[in-house]
């Protein structure tokens, strides 16, 4: 039989861990604030918890997921003492900072803390390509490892409870960044009528091809040597003048793009023209204003 876990928050995502954690054969107590959102788990076999106090009491290992950590701390604040010599997992959205306060809070109580960054939607929850990040109580993450295997990949990263989030939050600046780059494309090509959807299949094979220059990307941010026989950050600043003339010629919103510009040209004036574009990484790191 699986252990007994009990999820805090059924909202889109916890609704999601919960099913899948039934569907593991884990015993499932279930809290939500409105209680509704219950009705469909209690069909699967779920237990519901009339009041957060039964919900904790009922499981050694508590998972929550809710909308950020201020109203975990509503939620779980007022029954702060029950979570001594329990697990609390928490899978909720945050910042590296508040993973850590949270770590400090949780431990002061007598609890084991893991915090978890959930790179996944909810359809993809209990498939191996969803991959959730654990960070903390490495006792925890050992201890539960066929709970967390039933979510998806799960990787533990280290003590400091602050990883998962700061992993998270990058991998999702990276999605951003992609996302950003495609609705620019198809602004630009949408002003000529070109549907995305056909373009997208040139964007797709292009920015794959793109992809492969990451880890050469990563070995020049890693060693500090910028220098290129590839693309230099000067012709990079030539170049860009044009991707931004025509997006006003087109009349296409330079929101998304004038940041980058604005760090090639950062670059050149500082005297890294002859790098390459992974220049624009350590940039980043000396900020030339802190926001
Ligand atoms: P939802 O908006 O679907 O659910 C929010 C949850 O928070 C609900 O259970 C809601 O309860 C609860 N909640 C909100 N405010 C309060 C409050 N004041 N008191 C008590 N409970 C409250 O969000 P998701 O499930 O989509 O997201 C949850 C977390 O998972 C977020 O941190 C999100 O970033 C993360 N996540 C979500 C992904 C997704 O694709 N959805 C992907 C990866 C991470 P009620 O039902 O009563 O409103």
């Amino acid at each position: 039989a699986g252990s007994p876990v009990t999820v805090i928050g059924l909202g889109k995502m916890g609704a999601a861990l919960a099913a899948a954690f039934l569907k593991q054969g884990h015993p499932t107590t279930v809290w939500n604030r409105s209680a509704g959102k219950a009705d469909e788990l209690a069909k699967q076999g779920a237990i519901p918890a009339a009041t957060i106090a039964e919900a904790v009491a009922a499981s050694p290992l508590i998972v929550i997921c809710v909308s950020d950590y201020a109203v975990m701390h509503d939620i779980l604040d007022p029954i702060g003492e029950a979570l001594s010599g329990r697990t609390l997992a928490n899978l909720t959205n945050g910042t590296p900072e508040q993973g850590r306060q949270t770590a400090e809070w949780a431990a002061a109580l007598g609890a084991d803390y893991l915090d978890g960054g959930i790179m996944a939607i909810p359809p993809m929850i209990s498939r191996p390509e969803a991959l959730l990040l654990y960070s903390g109580s490495e006792r925890a993450f050992e201890k539960h490892q066929r709970v967390w295997e039933s979510l998806g990949t799960a990787m533990y990263l280290g003590a400091d409870a602050g990883l998962a989030p700061l992993y998270d939050l990058a991998l999702l600046s990276a999605m951003y960044g992609m996302f950003g780059g495609f609705f620019h494309a198809a602004a630009m090509v949408a002003s000529e009528r070109v549907k995305a959807a056909d373009f997208t299949s040139l964007i797709i094979p292009w920015l794959n091809a793109m992809m492969t220059s990451l880890p050469h990307l990563a070995q020049a941010i890693d060693t500090g040597n910028h220098a290129t026989d590839i693309s230099s950050l000067d012709i990079n600043h030539v170049g860009f003048v044009n991707l931004i003339e025509a997006s006003r010629g087109q009349g296409v919103g330079l929101d998304l793009i004038a940041p980058i510009q604005a760090l090639i040209r950062r670059g050149v004036a500082e005297g890294y023209g002859s790098d390459g574009l992974s220049r624009l990484a350590e940039l980043l790191r000396q900020p030339a204003f802190k926001t």
